[in-house]
């Protein structure tokens, strides 16, 4: 947790049609690594995430989610494409793309997961924890 107040994020999607508001604590942000993320992204996902009730999402129409497993959903912008959300079925948060937020966001990064399936024309220098898979600390499924 980042805070621990009522703090309100906003952020949207690269064409506008998908707004979101945030509100309290979220996650730090962890970049994932593995195939998908790296494929949807060409690099890696950095998201935090944040309770379902504390999510309010504008233009809710205008996501379509893409089933990358049996039990999570990639959810973008079906205009403009923009990666936004990521959603595990059994879960109450949701995952939110961090550069989707309006800047400054107060987020920091805290580790990487999936190290393994990194692509290979980057290295990871920030010093900060690199997992091979997921982390202790983080709920993560396989999508
Ligand atoms: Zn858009
Ligand atoms: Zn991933």
């Amino acid at each position: 947790m980042t805070d621990s107040d009522d703090t309100l994020r906003t952020g949207r999607c690269n064409c506008g049609a998908v707004r979101f508001t945030t509100r309290g604590p979220l996650r730090a942000v962890v970049a994932c690594h593995c195939s998908q993320c790296r494929r949807q992204t060409g690099l890696h996902y950095a998201a935090t995430n944040v309770a379902d009730g504390r999510l309010t999402v504008e233009g809710a129409d205008a996501v379509t989610w893409y089933r990358a497993s049996q039990e999570a959903g990639r959810g973008f912008c079906r205009h403009c494409g923009s990666a936004l959300f990521w959603k595990h079925d059994r879960e109450d948060y949701t995952s939110v793309l961090a550069g989707s937020f309006d800047q400054p966001t107060g987020l920091a990064m805290a580790e990487h997961i999936f190290c393994d399936d990194k692509a290979d024309f980057y290295e990871i220098t920030d010093g900060l924890p690199q997992y091979a898979r997921g982390s202790p600390g983080i709920v993560v499924a396989d999508g």
